[in-house]
């Protein structure tokens, strides 16, 4: 049985001063991690105060991208080691918007989710296929691909212990949801990926989400789904009892 995990990506929203009253607001509710894994990654700049504020409780705070050396002249980034200094637990690689706006690669990923495993940082990676793709019917051939190569070199054991995030373009901040059963269909094909890669062992441990519109009205079903383990959650994981409402649903699946 693979454990849920459910993974709010704050993007570029909140002031500091809302995202602690945000993790003040949550913390004693948070399910027990024996239930579900709950995780807020939040902008750079908010992550040592979060991390302190949300210390003794189950909620594990996580980033929304790293470099992947260790330090260097690499102005307005930040290291996989920096986040280990400051005990942030997960990073997003490779998400849709940083591919497009950011020029991530996946190579790039690649040599981050090594970065992350070296630092005990648990990489959340994002794979997912256009509108265009879609509707060409490439999206297994696109996600096939992006997690091949975003895994490649990895050990097994590390690949048992990445989550992969699908998130197709086309459904993130648009309203529009993959249907659980479409949802499911990708989340098995990358499953059947996984295990070409790694083996029987690692397909069966990994963890994929679902991102996408993901919303306490729809999680339910999609958490219900054989393949899909969790969710990454963006606008609806803004509002503490929207937030909260996701983890619940995380805690019942
Ligand atoms: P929304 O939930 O706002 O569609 O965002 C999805 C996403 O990109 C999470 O990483």
């Amino acid at each position: 049985m693979r454990k849920p995990i459910i993974a709010g990506n704050w993007k570029m929203y909140k002031t500091l001063s809302e995202a602690i009253d945000f993790v003040k607001m949550v913390k004693s509710s948070i399910p027990s991690t024996d239930q579900v894994d709950s995780v807020i990654c939040a902008p750079s700049l908010f992550l040592p105060t979060l991390v302190k504020e949300a210390d003794g409780s189950t909620l594990a705070i996580g980033a929304q991208t790293m470099h992947y050396e260790e330090e260097g002249a690499f102005t307005g980034e930040i290291s996989p080691s920096q986040l280990e200094d400051i005990k942030v637990q997960y990073v997003i690689l490779g998400h849709s918007e940083r591919r497009q706006y950011d020029n991530e690669t996946d190579e790039g990923v690649n040599k981050k989710a090594h970065a992350a495993f070296s630092h005990h940082l648990t990489p959340i990676i994002c794979v997912g296929e256009t509108l265009e793709e879609r509707e060409a019917s490439n999206t297994v051939v696109k996600v096939s691909s992006q997690v091949g190569a975003a895994l490649k070199g990895l050990s097994v054991e590390q690949i048992a212990k990445t989550v992969i995030a699908y998130e197709p373009i086309w459904a993130i901040g648009t309203g529009k949801t993959a249907t659980a059963h479409d949802a499911n269909e990708v989340c098995k094909a990358i499953r059947n990926t996984v295990k070409e890669i790694a083996g029987d062992v690692a397909a069966e441990s990994i963890r994929i989400q679902y991102g996408g519109s993901v919303k306490p009205e729809n999680v339910v079903e999609l958490l219900s789904m054989e393949h899909i383990d969790g969710a990454l959650v963006g606008g609806a994981s803004l509002k503490p009892d929207s937030y909260l409402k996701l983890l619940e649903a995380g805690a019942n699946a």
